[in-house]
């Protein structure tokens, strides 16, 4: 068969599923390549993660469509014997990183994100590193909530035995943050440290992130925290947790929320504190100068 593939989010970041169908088909004998307009396909198979993209109105010839990823709906899944497939990486030219996740699921259910209703409100174990790992110099971990899987501490330790530089993509919850999961996080090699700091009202996040800012290996650069904004937060409650993060020694990331309706301010806000050379050099927003940015 010939199979096309649309990643309609564009390339900027490996899609994990097209990887795993990728690497099915070219295991069954089939001829697999981006979808082209002119090329007639088998099946073409769609993928969209993000629910602001525009979907992709090319015409494809194509005996069988076939679309998925949250970016169209929550219920749609990979069979069974695709999700288990080692991820076909030369499909976006990927050469020493693998992308995977050892868990699914996640216990918070916070109100902006989809994990709970997608993967369900329990952290569970779904593979061992080796499914998506083979020796490549780094690892793009994508769990939503590793730390509050059962099975954290074994899942840890083979990320730590992999001797890869490991970057925890998605946030580790600081909230669940224990002595003993600390000492594991810190035997990892990690390049990367992402918390997070969503609700300005919610103080034990606070209180955690101070209670572990000198455990963490590495310095201020290597440990982000993600500040949520423009949901349920004011301009000044982002500020103060900017401020309060790097007073921490942590490196405060903005996340806007519906960016394309969100406030010119929140958007300043966010190029000032993620452009890192910016945020050294301005200490303080009020100095930052955004008819220049
Ligand atoms: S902790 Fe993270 S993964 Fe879990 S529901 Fe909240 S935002 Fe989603």
């Amino acid at each position: 068969m010939k199979i096309g593939l649309v990643d309609v989010d564009g390339h900027r970041f490996p899609n994990l599923a097209l990887m795993k169908i990728s690497s099915w088909h070219k295991g069954n004998g089939d001829k697999v390549e981006w979808a082209g307009s002119l090329e007639h396909y088998d099946k073409v198979y769609m993928a969209k993660v993000f629910t602001f993209t525009n979907d992709d109105l090319q015409a494809y010839q194509t005996e069988k469509f076939i679309k998925g990823g949250t970016g169209y709906d929550l219920a749609s899944k990979l069979p069974e014997d695709i999700e288990r497939c080692y991820p076909d990486y030369e499909l976006y030219g990927i050469k020493d990183t693998a992308y995977g996740y050892l868990t699914r699921g996640c216990p918070r259910q916070c109100p902006f994100c989809i994990v709970g209703q997608k993967e369900g409100t329990n952290s569970y174990k779904v593979v061992d590193l080796p499914q998506f790992w083979s020796e490549q110099r780094y690892i793009k971990l994508l769990d939503p909530n590793i730390i509050a899987c059962p099975d954290w501490e074994n899942l840890l330790g083979q990320l730590a035995d992999s001797g890869a530089w490991v970057d925890f993509t998605q946030g580790i919850d600081i909230r669940l943050m224990t002595d003993e999961k600390a000492a594991a996080i810190n035997k990892v090699k990690y390049s990367m440290l992402h918390f997070a700091w969503d609700n300005p009202a919610d103080m034990g996040t606070l209180e955690k992130l101070k209670e572990y800012r000198s455990v963490w290996k590495g310095s201020q650069r290597n440990r982000s925290v993600y500040v949520l904004t423009n949901f349920d937060s004011t301009h000044e409650e982002d500020l103060y947790r900017v401020y309060a993060l790097r007073e921490l020694g942590y490196d405060p990331y903005i996340m806007i929320y519906d960016k394309i309706h969100a406030p010119k301010e929140t958007r300043y806000l966010q190029r000032w504190v993620n452009n890192k050379r910016i945020f050294r050099t301005i200490k303080y927003f009020k100095d930052y100068d955004h008819t220049r940015g």
